[in-house]
């Protein structure tokens, strides 16, 4: 009740008055007495009236504060005389110890020492009056021995009508911990993209350069602020425009990475081919915030790869090909002879083989000397390969004085037709024996056949009966064509 002590006041002065009355005949002066009287005593009333109210007042907010302070999320003590006098639930998981071993102690308990000074020096700023404190940063150690980063901030406060200091503490040990191993990845980062020979490219999703490694002067002779801002396509060979284009796209949407290789402009407008891996950068919303790629000048690397795409055809040609005739060898058909009976098996075409093999030529070495002997062959093997004109007819030396002729999708009267005009190509040559016991001119036996490949027959099967009949064309009187063709399959 706000007006009891003015009310009570009040009543007694009116009773004083009306027994004074009593005792004394009514005067002005005892009326103005009974008056003053009686206010007088309303304002010692109002004194004590507004004394009971602010105790009040002040009771209720002290423990409104008391509760306030215990709810706080954050860990809360108060200061007072060197000691710790008041601490909140956060503050003893803080420092992981009961509110009883806490209070009482010094706040040094728990700081490291070598920030005893920092508090000290922020407390008795804060008795000084000095109010405009910034925060600032200790270590503490808890009961189980962690040491945990602590951000301080503090306030004058009047504890149990005493002067303390309440403090708030913030753990920031997790905040340091991330912020050290942002800074030491950027500084890694840095370390990378400044010494690296490669190229490191950061483009936004519209394909203009946000960021290029140091090295763009070595490789392209560009700064990177003269590329930085300008688009990718600028920069690219008119040839790879549209592909690289089409990856943006692509990265736009689904794409994440591609490795691919350009050319690139460089500054004296020439080009250079560089082998790039992209990567995307991606909000959590899968929105595309931009590209990172590294970029490695390939140029040697081609020209090895030339090189080496260039030593292994000569290569592959010099292992396929028979070195006196210049026709392929014995290796490449066999090979060409497995690779041409799978495709006709498949199509159930005819296939022809001719073997040839040339008259007395041990005689003709014998009469002309070797290297004539090697000419010769050499003379014939041009024949063969001008006779045979077909794409997928194949002339090759089989061994000494023998030749192979292989005919795909051609019958036994193709073969035939082929045969025949060889050997009156060889006559053409019209190449003299130079002997008084042989012919007069060199001349060629030879044996045909024509199989359709199936499961049943191998490929050697062509090649042994062609074999055959040139051997029956030799027992008979030589410079002759023998043909056979097996009844079940012709
Ligand atoms: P035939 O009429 O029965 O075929 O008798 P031929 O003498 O031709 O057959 P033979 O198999 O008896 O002799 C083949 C000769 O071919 C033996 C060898 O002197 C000769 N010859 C094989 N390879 C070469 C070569 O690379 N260069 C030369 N100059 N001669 C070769
Ligand atoms: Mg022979
Ligand atoms: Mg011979």
């Amino acid at each position: 009740m706000k007006f009891t002590g003015r009310i009570t006041l009040l009543l007694i002065s009116i009773l004083v008055s009306i027994i004074e009355s009593f005792s004394e005949p009514t005067t002005i002066w005892s009326i103005f007495e009974a008056i003053l009287f009686a206010a007088i005593a309303a304002f010692l009333g109002w004194v004590y009236d507004n004394a009971i109210y602010y105790k009040n007042k002040a009771e209720i907010s002290e423990s409104r504060l008391s509760n306030l302070l215990k709810l706080s999320p954050e860990p809360i003590m108060v200061y007072q005389d060197e000691k710790i006098v008041f601490v909140n639930d956060k503050f003893e998981e803080l420092v992981d110890s009961s509110t009883g071993d806490i209070l009482g102690k010094s706040i040094n308990h728990f700081v490291l020492p070598e920030y005893h000074p920092t508090v000290r020096q922020r407390f008795n700023d804060m008795i000084q009056g000095n109010k405009s404190l910034d925060r600032v940063e200790i270590k503490i150690i808890s009961s189980n021995h962690n040491i945990l980063d602590i951000e301080i901030s503090s306030a004058p406060i009047l504890y149990n009508d005493k002067p303390a200091i309440e403090v708030f503490l913030r753990d920031v040990t997790k905040r340091n911990k991330l912020s050290e191993e942002v800074r030491k990845n950027t500084e890694l980062y840095r370390f990378i993209t400044e010494n690296t020979t490669d190229l490191i490219s950061f483009l936004n999703p519209n394909g203009e350069y946000e960021y290029l490694s140091p090295s763009s002067k070595d490789l392209l002779d560009f700064y990177p602020e003269e590329m930085i801002g300008k688009n990718l396509s600028e920069f690219l060979h008119p040839g790879e425009i549209e592909k690289v284009i089409a990856l943006l796209l692509e990265a736009d949407e689904e794409l994440d990475f591609a490795a691919f290789s350009h050319r690139t402009k460089k500054k004296d407008g020439s080009y250079m081919w560089m082998e790039t891996n992209a990567r995307t950068i991606r909000k959590n919303s899968r929105k595309l915030e931009g590209i990172v790629a590294v970029s490695r000048d390939i140029t040697e690397r081609l020209e090895k790869e030339e090189k080496l795409h260039e030593a292994n055809v000569m290569l592959r040609y010099i292992s396929n090909m028979d070195g006196l005739t210049g026709i392929p060898n014995r290796r490449y058909f066999d090979e060409k002879l497995q690779e041409e009976w799978k495709r006709l098996k498949r199509n159930s075409s005819p296939f022809s083989a001719i073997m040839i093999d040339i008259d007395f030529f041990k005689k003709y070495n014998d009469f002309n000397g070797h290297q004539a002997g090697d000419e010769c062959l050499r003379l014939i093997a041009s024949v063969l390969k001008d006779t045979v004109r077909r794409p997928g007819d194949f002339a090759a030396r089989y061994g000494g004085e023998e030749f192979v002729i292989l005919l795909p999708e051609t019958d036994a009267q193709g073969a035939v037709h082929v045969a025949e005009l060889l050997q009156a190509n060889v006559r053409d040559l019209n190449i003299p024996y130079l002997s008084n016991v042989l012919e007069p001119i060199v001349s060629i036996s030879i044996g045909c056949s024509t199989l359709i490949p199936d499961e049943r027959t191998k490929p050697e099967e062509l090649i042994k009966l062609a074999d055959k009949e040139l051997y029956k064309a030799k027992e008979s009187r030589r410079n002759q064509l023998i043909f056979n063709q097996l009844s079940h399959l012709a």
